[in-house]
């Protein structure tokens, strides 16, 4: 409402002394924010939200009680969803009086009580600490489906939206940085009502690593034929999705700061000019062509790491209430098409070929030994193999 927003403004305005950056760069993406009586502290962006959200409170909670966690060291996107996870399982008796001794009864003063409790790991915040997931496995009683909002066991966002965009999908279901933080940002989160702002926007947008991105955007409708779910298309999608999380691997190999580059969209760093300062900074010889292949290489390791930890298709969901609006056999698609397009089998592991592309024979070799193949893929790959040393042989 009206005057919620005026409330939330006059208390940020009244909280936030000044903007502030890391050493030497000019972003200005954090401020410092000092309540009465307590001590300053430096906050960055979405943190400032969590934990009034998770305790359905106003913006004066959520800065307070981020100024402890902060002092503490917590993060802010596990830290609140927890807490909040630990009052549903005591609303809906799961947990009881005994798991809570001394807890104040107003919902704020349980927060920075479960808090304190998590942060020295005492009583219930031991198991807390660990995250809803681990902690909903350590509860059982049907905990489990109050652990909702992860993937691959750890907590997302907190954001439930209408219509399933399909890029997000993607992105959700398939990074393995785990926060969605961590593979966004080069491409608009959704279409611009107006063709004409999409045309004033495609202008200068220079860092995209092709045209083709310029037309996916000018083309993207909120309503209608061209819009969520169905467009951009899936192979839209595999490339958009490709090139967002390219430029984090490369952002990460470098020890960039995202905020500089691979988080934004129209960043000063970017593919087009990365490779030049790697070239001048390191002396090593490198284009578009190079940095791609190399971001290719160390990502598919990552995935290797974590395939070999067990990770597969299965885990590759995002959480069931994350959009109102779901399309299974779509999602489907944007996941076959998507592993393709990575050089992944179907169920999400690195292929024997793929990775004989990318010189990464002895992963496949690991992969083969753990058993972590299935027959079938062995039998095609040596096809393959034997189809390619055939055409050698011929030439
Ligand atoms: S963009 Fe990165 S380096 Fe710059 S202030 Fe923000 S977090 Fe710090």
């Amino acid at each position: 409402t009206e005057d919620v927003d005026k409330a939330w403004l006059e208390t940020m305005n009244k909280a936030r002394t000044r903007l502030i950056s890391c050493y030497n760069c000019p972003m200005k993406c954090a401020a410092t924010i000092s309540l009465p009586g307590l001590p300053t502290y430096m906050m960055k962006c979405f943190s400032k939200l969590t934990y009034t959200m998770a305790a359905f409170s106003d913006l004066n909670f959520g800065l307070t009680i981020a100024q402890r966690a902060t002092e503490y060291g917590v993060d802010g996107y596990s830290a609140p969803q927890v807490m909040a996870f630990a009052l549903e399982l005591y609303e809906n008796g799961i947990l009881t009086d005994a798991d809570f001794p001394g807890m104040p009864a107003d919902t704020e003063g349980r927060f920075f009580w479960l808090l304190d409790r998590i942060v020295r790991r005492e009583g219930i915040g031991n198991i807390l600490a660990n995250g809803t997931y681990s902690a909903s496995h350590e509860i059982g009683k049907g905990s489990e489906a109050y652990a909702h909002n992860n993937i691959k066991k750890q907590e997302q966002l907190p954001l439930k939206l209408s219509m399933l965009n399909p890029i997000y999908f993607l992105m959700y279901a398939t990074g393995e940085k785990i926060s969605i933080t961590q593979i966004e940002g080069q491409f608009p989160q959704g279409p611009f009502p107006e063709r004409k702002d999409r045309e004033e926007f495609v202008k200068d947008w220079f860092q995209v690593p092709d045209e083709k991105f310029k037309q996916y955007f000018l083309d993207w409708e909120p309503r209608g034929e061209k819009s969520n779910p169905y467009y951009p298309t899936v192979g839209m999608c595999c490339d958009i999705v490709d090139w967002q999380e390219k430029m984090h691997y490369i952002d990460d190999a470098l020890g960039m700061c995202a905020g500089l580059s691979s988080f934004h969209m129209k960043a000063p760093y970017h593919i087009h000019n990365l490779p030049k300062f790697i070239e001048l900074g390191a002396g090593i010889k490198m284009d578009e062509d190079k940095i791609s292949l190399a971001a290719k290489r160390y990502r598919t390791l990552v995935r290797a790491i974590n395939i070999r930890r067990g990770m597969r298709r299965k885990d590759e969901k995002p959480p069931e209430d994350h959009w109102k609006k779901r399309f299974p056999e779509l999602e489907k698609e944007l996941l076959d098409a998507y592993y393709k397009f990575k050089g992944w089998n179907n169920d999400g592991i690195p292929t024997i070929e793929s990775l004989h592309d990318l010189g990464l024979d002895y992963v496949s070799e690991d992969f083969q030994h753990r058993g972590i193949y299935t027959d079938m893929e062995k039998t095609s790959a040596n096809n393959e193999n034997n189809k390619v040393e055939g055409a050698n042989h011929e030439g």
